[in-house]
């Protein structure tokens, strides 16, 4: 069975392009606009990953970040940083705050599913292999 991934994102164009890619090629999908909306659908119900925004409205990436390590049911998910602020040493600052990861905005259509499943359980990807024209 395919993940279900949460995407936490409030703009508008990168949350339907994310969110066309992620369900194409076969995964459930759940939004939030802003970081307590993200927060709060995490914990009422932990998805198998989260892609983080960090620029959110309400709670940056990195507030609800804290919020969701510090709670038992989401504190080990796979939680990924979506960030255009993709520089050198970002990485490392992301993976010591306690991001699985990240990847980096603009989101690239071709790539964008796989660099997501790098971060699932092999079980838990769709096995599709694109997106369909
Ligand atoms: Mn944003």
């Amino acid at each position: 069975m395919s993940a279900r991934i949460l995407l936490v994102e409030d703009n508008p164009a990168n949350l339907e392009l994310m969110s066309y890619l992620l369900r194409a090629f076969g995964y459930d999908v759940v939004i939030a606009r802003d970081g307590e909306e993200g927060v709060r659908l995490a914990l009422d119900d932990p998805p198998d990953l989260i892609l983080l925004d960090l620029q959110l409205p309400k709670l940056t990436g990195s507030e609800a970040l804290v919020v969701l390590r510090a709670a038992p049911r989401t504190k080990a998910l796979p939680i990924v940083a979506v960030t255009a602020f993709a520089m050198v040493g970002d990485r490392e600052r992301f993976l010591s705050e306690g991001f699985t990861g990240y990847l980096a905005k603009p989101i690239e259509p071709t790539t964008f599913v796989p660099s997501v499943e790098a971060f699932l359980p092999p079980g838990r990807r769709s096995g599709r292999s694109g997106v369909p024209r």
